[in-house]
């Protein structure tokens, strides 16, 4: 469910500060201009332009202004060129003109790590790598004489975003094994925060029961498993996302469970990293959360909710392709029986495992969904390992 922190403004309140915010959502373009409503008053209508801004970037969609919805919107404002962009260690900016400048390095094949529109210190690196490249004053930071040298070099790239080239060229060249790899698995919320409770089921649990027997399963293909948390601690996002860049994981999944108050909806859903507007996107991502989709629902019949891109915290500020699951609804009566049951639990857990080596096996793939078993895989492992050695 919704990892959005506290809000800071919502419909009903009132402030100085919700007369700034309609002036930022006029310049998003998201409220009409001559919209003045109440001035100071989160009115319907600026509810309505909060979610309209939400649904561009691909945030969670309530119509509130909770911290991320506030970060994305006053970087909204920054166009390239607007302010010295420099990496502030402990305070890094963020904006769309950062997302610009991180195109810009991508099109001309320095790559930083992810356009995300944060200043971290691999755009800093891809910069000062800019900067030796045509010749400035290396100084890693981007002021008028750098702004005038991609002007001058600035060219269209054709053949698809250079950034998902790059990561499938990644995955290419390490190789079709899962072995020797690090897959960090995040059960969701945990410590105080339990995430939902229904049907005498509690989310927090039910994702580290999955986690363990999906480590299980990998530890025997001999995968390294790391936890972004143990049974009794619950982590912010950014603290799970920090912890899998310095594990330099290949790979992350992050589990949960879903819940409504519509008590019909049912099924289960995946998310990878993608942000439209910037043409951002985590092409493993997409096809790794695809393929656990499938698995899924050939091996469970849960319904299928389809995969989507959406710039959670979690997703946006890891460096490997992140995938996160929501299993099934714990507040539908039918998903949530299934989910107190462990075999049912062993039955994800193996369709995770499969899709991840799947992605690894590539074109040598030839299998049907929903028909690879453990016991293949092992096969196939120990002959690539025979082969490659
Ligand atoms: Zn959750």
């Amino acid at each position: 469910m919704s990892d959005q922190p506290v809000a800071l403004y919502q419909l009903g309140d009132q402030g100085a500060a919700v007369s700034s915010l309609r002036l930022l959502l006029q310049a998003s373009g998201d409220l009409a201009p001559s919209s003045v409503g109440d001035g100071d008053v989160y009115d319907e209508e600026v509810a309505r332009a909060v979610r309209a801004f939400q649904q561009r970037r691909g945030l969670i969609v309530d119509g509130v202004l909770g911290r991320q919805t506030h970060v994305a919107l006053m970087g909204s404002r920054w166009k390239l060129g607007d302010r010295l962009l420099t990496h502030i260690p402990g305070h890094m900016l963020q904006g769309d003109d950062v997302a610009e400048l991180q195109e810009r390095l991508l099109a001309l094949g320095f790559a930083p790590d992810r356009v995300d529109g944060v200043f971290g210190p691999h755009t800093e690196h891809a910069v000062r790598r800019f900067q030796v490249g045509v010749g400035l004053a290396v100084d890693g930071s981007v002021g008028p004489e750098t702004l005038r040298a991609f002007a001058d070099l600035s060219r269209s790239v054709s053949g698809g975003s250079p950034h998902s080239l790059r990561e499938r060229e990644l995955i290419r060249r390490s190789g079709h094994r899962l072995i020797g790899r690090i897959v960090v698995l995040d059960p969701g919320h945990g410590g105080d925060d339990t995430g939902i409770s229904a049907h005498g089921l509690i989310e927090s649990e039910i994702n580290l029961d999955l986690a363990r027997r999906i480590e299980g399963r990998l530890s025997a293909i001999g995968v390294t498993v790391l936890f972004t948390r143990s049974a009794t601690t619950g982590p912010e996002e950014l603290a799970r996302a920090m912890m899998a860049n310095q594990a330099g994981a290949d790979i992350m999944l992050s589990l949960h469970c879903d819940s409504t108050d519509q008590s019909r909806a049912s099924g289960v859903a995946t998310f990878f990293y993608g942000l439209d507007r910037f043409g951002a996107w985590s092409a493993v991502g997409e096809e790794l959360a695809n393929l656990i989709q499938r698995e899924i629902v050939a091996r469970t019949g849960l319904t299928d909710c389809r995969s989507h891109a959406r710039a959670w915290v979690l997703l946006q500020r890891t460096q490997m392709p992140t995938v996160r699951i929501e299993a099934g609804y714990l507040s539908h009566q039918e998903d949530a029986a299934r989910l107190g049951d462990p075999a049912f639990l062993d039955t994800l857990a193996e369709a995770i495992v499969i899709a991840l080596q799947r992605m690894y096996l590539g074109e040598d793939d030839t299998n049907a969904t929903g028909v690879l078993r453990l016991s293949d895989l092992r096969a196939y492992n120990t002959k690539q390992r025979a082969t490659s050695e």
